[in-house]
């Protein structure tokens, strides 16, 4: 895995790179490559808006941001077409997992809110690969959850653009959206396409 060229502190993984998650080899693996510490901070993301503060690594519970003070603690999410979406500020970084319920539910601007209630400014946003309106068939109900942003598929049905969906929700911001679509790059797990359960790990950290 490879730092991202976007804000600093980010890693956007793919498929190849092992199922993170339950195997401490690549864990430790990934931390090299990166140049962090193998002790990470994670969460059982449940498509909600909490955000756990990290002052320790390990598992903190159920939530969908972590927010991190510390320089040694790396911040994990994993996702198969939702956005991993990473937030640097001056002296904090945040993670995000975000699919429509995280959108609709305001993850993203909880997380954003949670930096400046610890008197940190956001300076930057990434969005790393995540299924594209190009791929994202969605119904009326989706559309409304996450107040438009309707797009099309490539076989002409409606979609909705949630990186443009967290983009609004990032007023002010500097957002960089990587390129790739997750359902139709298969370096990417895809749980719309492959029904898998299969995830890649985003890692961001405070330089
Ligand atoms: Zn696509």
């Amino acid at each position: 895995m490879r730092p991202s060229e976007g804000i600093l502190g980010v890693a956007f993984g793919t498929r190849a790179d092992g199922d993170a998650r339950s195997n401490a080899a690549v864990r430790k693996r990934i931390a090299d490559e990166l140049g962090v510490s193998p002790e990470w901070a994670t969460v059982t993301q449940v498509h909600g808006d909490h955000v756990a503060i990290v002052e320790a690594p390990g598992h903190h519970g159920e939530a969908d941001a972590l927010l991190t003070a510390r320089t040694d603690i790396p911040l994990v999410v994993a996702t198969a077409d939702c956005l991993p979406v990473a937030v640097a500020g001056r002296r904090t970084i945040g993670l995000a997992h975000a699919g429509w319920r995280g959108v609709a539910a305001g993850v993203v601007p909880a997380l954003v809110e949670a930096m400046r209630t610890l008197g940190d400014e956001p300076l930057a946003a990434e969005i790393g690969p995540f299924i594209g309106p190009c791929c994202y068939e969605v119904g009326p109900e989706v559309v409304e959850a996450v107040g438009g942003f309707i797009g099309e598929t490539r076989w002409r049905t409606t979609s909705v653009d949630l990186g443009a969906a967290v983009s609004a929700q990032l007023t002010g911001l500097a957002v960089t959206v990587a390129g790739a679509c997750t359902y139709e790059d298969r370096r990417y797990a895809s749980y719309r396409r492959d029904r898998t359960t299969d995830r890649q790990v985003t890692v961001a950290w405070l330089p």
